[in-house]
Order: structure tokens, then C-alpha cells, then sequence
């Protein structure tokens, strides 16, 4: 499909990032390319139908949550990485392979009780991210329905570990 083409075309492979021995899959010039961002956004909004509002992941899901909303005619919330927020958040600590990361979320001003709230990143790899934004979505009584990736990678338990902290309710797109 138009998607999958753009990425071929577009998306690069770096070898050894972040870390010796990894290879990353950037899809920033997928997004930079007109072409690439309609087949995307279009293919992602459709996924995301459902939903009431979007939750982009930090960074890049920043970039597709926006142009889905907007498709879809609902709104979007940052998923942001820790001590980016004005205060009052609430957020969630979560293990990386070497160390640890946070997430957060505003605790005031958005309600999120009951929202049906679909969640969009670039790339899905251990799962460990998104199942973090699950739990932090989960605790704020919003309804996760769906997450859309743009791409999962081989070889990781990703879409099992989402399944699990979605508690089965959660589809996983790609
Ligand atoms: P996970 O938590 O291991 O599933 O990693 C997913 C998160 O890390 C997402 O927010 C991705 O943007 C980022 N990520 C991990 N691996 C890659 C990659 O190869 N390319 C782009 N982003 C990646």
C-alpha cells in the first residue's frame, strides 16, 4: 500500500544507535515527505476511528498524533518525556534496558475520565513505552481502545507486552 512504499522509499536504517550493536529505524524522512505523511496519517486515522482523542508519544508520535487528530476532527495530548510538563502532571517511571525513563501527562485542564483515547508512535520495539502510556492513561480513567505504530520491529514481544498492560481491551495496529 501507499504507507508501506513510503517507507521503503524513504525510511533509513542507522546502525549502532543508541547504542553499539543496535540498528535504528528512523522514520524521520518518512514523515518529512508529503507523500509520506498523507499514507501514514491516513492509514493511522483510520486505525484510530474510534477514539475521542489522540495521545501522542514523545517525539515523533507528537508529529503523527497531530496530523490524526486533526484528520479525525478530535483532539491531541503530548505524551511527553519527564520535566517537560508544567506542573500539576502525572507520570510514570518505567525500566529501559540500561536504566530508567518517565513519562508524563497533565493532571489538570484535560479530563480524561471515560475519554476514548487512541495512542500513536512511530515505532513499537520492546513495548515498553507504550505499555508505560497504557498505565499512565489507565490511572488518569481514560479508555485506551487502540494503538497505532507506524512500524513494530522483528525479532521483540512488543504487540504481547501492549496486549498484556492493555489487559486484552487494546488492538494494536500497524
Ligand atoms: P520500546 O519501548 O522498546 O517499544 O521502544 C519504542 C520507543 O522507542 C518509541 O517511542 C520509539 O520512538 C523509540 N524507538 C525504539 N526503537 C526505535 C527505532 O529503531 N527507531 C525509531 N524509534 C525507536
Amino acid at each position: 500500500d501507499r504507507a508501506r512504499q513510503a517507507i521503503e522509499t524513504h525510511a533509513r536504517l542507522v546502525p549502532d544507535f543508541p547504542e553499539p550493536g543496535v540498528a535504528f529505524k528512523d522514520l524521520t524522512p518518512v514523515l518529512a515527505a508529503a507523500d509520506g505523511l498523507e499514507a501514514i496519517t491516513a492509514a493511522l486515522a483510520d486505525a484510530c476511528a474510534g477514539a475521542d482523542l489522540i495521545a501522542g508519544i514523545d517525539a515523533r508520535g507528537f508529529l503523527l498524533g497531530g496530523a490524526i487528530a486533526h484528520r479525525l476532527g478530535i483532539g491531541v495530548v503530548a505524551v511527553r518525556k519527564g520535566g517537560k510538563l508544567p506542573p500539576p502532571v502525572i507520570g510514570v517511571d518505567y525500566a529501559l534496558e540500561y536504566g530508567s525513563a518517565r513519562l508524563e501527562i497533565p493532571a489538570s485542564g484535560i479530563d480524561f475520565h471515560g475519554r476514548r483515547v487512541a495512542v500513536v508512535d512511530d515505532v513499537l520495539a520492546t513495548g515498553g513505552t507504550l505499555a508505560a502510556t497504557l498505565d499512565l492513561l489507565e490511572q488518569v480513567g481514560a479508555e485506551v481502545t487502540d494503538v497505532a505504530v507506524v512500524m513494530e520491529l522483528e525479532g521483540f514481544p512488543g504487540r504481547e507486552v501492549v496486549g498484556a498492560a492493555g489487559r486484552g481491551r487494546v488492538r494494536v495496529h500497524n
